[in-house]
């Protein structure tokens, strides 16, 4: 494998699994930051923060700073502040997602008709009333976002299935159609990753165990694409799947 200059880490099934990191996962990022490359973590879960992650890295062994975390939450500020800097949110988060983009200095609409973009995230507080607040809003014609495919539903372990989807929900009683999404597997959450490591995307290396989201949305951002076989890809889901990764490695150890 040639070197790339910047890579581009998933993190559970790819640098860790659990509470626990891959074995060779430390020594594998101390050798490619040796060489001077640049590594950015990508992490869909928005119930924790960049600095969360960057002190359970630095924990498990993997020194890791802040700007070298890249959430689907900071995923959604960035391409807000590029596209929709104005904008005045409805956020259909939980509070930690709240507090986050209300610190980055976005507006929190407190009305429906003054509403711009709602933002669906996964959210174990969903209540009646924001369903009926979102809703209204999206009626008068606020746009759409979700930083999530909330197919998945984040937990200490990893994801798990089947928490249910609020998208489809709004999409279908509102009669809208969603307008952006910003995590995985949307390209957007690499472009954002390639921005915190100054490198241009297609000199990137996206590392991750899953197909139909590390890999696709590697390759539809435009980078080279790993997937390693310590996550949910088995050799058998790789034979039968058409997503065809640029290298399969048994584990992130294999890396360099
Ligand atoms: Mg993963």
């Amino acid at each position: 494998m040639k070197p790339y200059p910047g890579y581009i880490f998933d993190l559970d099934g790819t640098v860790y699994r659990g509470g626990r990191l891959i074995p060779g996962a430390a020594e594998t990022l101390a050798r490619l930051r040796a060489r001077s490359a640049r590594v950015v973590f990508l992490s869909n879960n928005p119930t924790y923060t960049r600095e969360q992650y960057a002190a359970k890295l630095a924990r498990l062994g993997i020194p890791c700073a802040v700007a070298e975390v890249a959430n689907s939450t900071y995923a959604v500020i960035r391409e807000l502040q590029r596209d929709a800097p104005a904008a005045r949110l409805y956020v259909v988060g939980e509070p930690v997602l709240v507090n986050e983009l209300r610190d980055a200095g976005f507006a929190l609409a407190a009305t429906p008709e003054e509403t711009d973009i709602v933002l669906l995230a996964f959210d174990r507080t969903f209540h009646y009333g924001k369903w009926l607040f979102a809703h209204r809003a999206l009626r008068r014609g606020a746009q759409l976002w979700a930083t999530n495919p909330d197919r998945t539903c984040p937990t200490e372990e990893g994801d798990t299935p089947d928490c249910g989807s609020l998208i489809p929900a709004f999409e279908a009683s509102s009669g809208r159609k969603l307008d952006r999404m910003t995590g995985k597997p949307s390209p957007a959450i690499v472009r954002v990753a390639a921005e915190c490591l100054g490198v241009p995307i297609g000199d990137c290396l996206m590392v991750g165990d899953r197909l139909e989201t590390d890999v696709l949305m590697g390759r539809n951002a435009g980078c080279d694409t790993a997937v390693v076989l310590t996550g949910i890809t088995t050799p058998d889901m790789l034979a039968g799947s058409d997503i065809r990764p640029d290298y399969v490695l048994q584990s992130i150890a294999d890396l360099a």
